[in-house]
């Protein structure tokens, strides 16, 4: 099936598809142009068509696309047919909101364990989710084959639990930590930078105040 990578910006564009597609298809719309999946994701078509290419000719000239074989089709490529546990560091504040929020637009992604070195919080269950002691966090991960965490420690910290995580061999950190950590090439890190992002929509706005301008990256 896919074979040849895909750029990054491409990738990050799947899951926006892939729910769109989600609605149309429990909207019981059987096929969509181009045009009309552009103008709903806010894409442009030349885009989409570029994204689509990488995984194979998905749509037919004239017709557009089947949007349920489309939705089988990214399902699979984006592992939503199966289920992922994910586990989250540090259950502070910003924590906490993860686990109790803990993606429940998707069916297939959940916090399943969670770990601090808090005594106060350790041994409880937040939002149905058990914190472990961090002494426990190889074992669990083992045991629960997680390889994909959740950072919500201190930046002070966030380097030394990147280490012990990198030892027990996860394979990816979506980082909420403002320091841009420091992993071998065989981990995957998202930055998720919520200040930074709040200061960067304030700058622009700052700047360019009502000009037509595109903020989107
Ligand atoms: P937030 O930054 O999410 O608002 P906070 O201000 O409540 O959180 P922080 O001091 O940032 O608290 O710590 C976040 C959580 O990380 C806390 O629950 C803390 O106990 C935990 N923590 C601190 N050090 C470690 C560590 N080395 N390993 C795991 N968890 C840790």
């Amino acid at each position: 099936m896919v074979t040849s990578k895909i750029p990054h910006a491409t990738a990050k564009r799947l899951p926006i598809y892939y729910r769109y597609l989600h609605f149309l298809s429990d909207a019981g719309k059987q096929r969509i142009s181009s045009t009309e999946l552009a103008d709903a994701v806010k894409v442009d078509s030349a885009t989409i068509r570029r994204d689509f290419s990488y995984f194979g000719a998905l749509g037919k000239r004239g017709y557009g696309y089947d949007v349920d074989s489309l939705l089988a089709f990214f399902k699979k490529t984006l592992n939503q047919d199966q289920l992922t546990n994910v586990a989250l560091i540090g259950v502070g504040n910003l924590g906490h909101a993860l686990l109790n929020y803990n993606f429940h637009q998707s069916n297939n992604v959940r916090i399943s364990a969670a770990f601090d070195i808090n005594q106060d919080i350790t041994g409880t269950i937040q939002s149905s989710v058990p914190v472990y002691d961090m002494a426990d966090m190889k074992e669990q991960l083992t045991v629960q084959q997680i390889e994909i965490v959740i950072l919500t420690v201190p930046s002070s910290v966030a380097q030394q639990v990147t280490n012990e995580l990198v030892e027990v061999g996860i394979k990816g950190i979506l980082n909420f930590t403002p320091l841009r950590i420091t992993v071998p090439n065989t981990v995957r890190v998202q930055n998720v930078d919520l200040t930074n992002e709040l200061q960067t929509l304030i700058y622009f706005l700052n700047k360019f105040g009502d000009e037509e301008e595109n903020l989107l990256d």
